[in-house]
């Protein structure tokens, strides 16, 4: 069944397109070392003017990235100076651009309210930041007060999208559309 699918998939979107696809997109680097975050702690702690405020945020701000990289979040982190939005991925993309999805993928998805980056294609994966996926999470709820997460994920190719996961069988549905939908 998997090979019938992607030899469907294949027929669909050939090699050279997706190449094209491709080679569009823009993506920096968001990837957050321990060794940075060390350092950044470290200053936070040797800091004791009122500085020792925006040292702490800069240690959150990676902190937080880092994290979300590791529940494989792909959301628009960051606004950079009103030019662009960033995915926690990396994949940049300008404020003036339109979903490049396919319009009934996009209607599928509408009832969403996703941001600019997750109506982008193009997403790396997480938290390897190696090849792309269609396929990701999107969103998560707390589950009461026990610190427990819910996950929403969907699928940039299919449309389809589920909500109120487990992290790992939400990965296990990403993998599987990623796998399947895209080629
Ligand atoms: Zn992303
Ligand atoms: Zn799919």
């Amino acid at each position: 069944m998997k090979v019938t699918a992607r030899s469907a998939g294949q027929s669909n979107t050939g090699p050279v397109r997706t190449y094209l696809t491709m080679s569009k997109k823009k993506y920096v680097d968001t990837s957050v070392t321990d060794s940075v975050l060390e350092k950044l702690k470290k200053a936070q702690d040797e800091e004791k003017s009122p500085n020792a405020y925006y040292k702490f945020k800069a240690w959150l701000h990676y902190a937080n990235l880092k994290s979300w990289q590791g529940q494989q979040w792909h959301f628009a982190y960051v606004n950079y100076c009103g030019e662009e939005m960033r995915c926690t991925c990396g994949l940049a993309v300008p404020i003036k651009n339109k979903s490049d999805m396919k319009p009934e993928v996009l209607e599928k998805l509408g009832v969403l309210n996703l941001d600019l980056v997750q109506k982008s294609t193009g997403h790396r994966q997480l938290p390897t930041f190696k090849g792309q996926v269609a396929a990701f999470i999107y969103d998560y709820t707390h589950v009461g007060g026990l610190g427990m997460y819910n996950y929403h994920c969907l699928c940039q190719q299919c449309g389809e999208y589920l909500q109120g996961q487990s992290s790992s069988d939400a990965i296990t549905w990403c993998k599987f559309h990623n796998q399947v939908c895209a080629s």
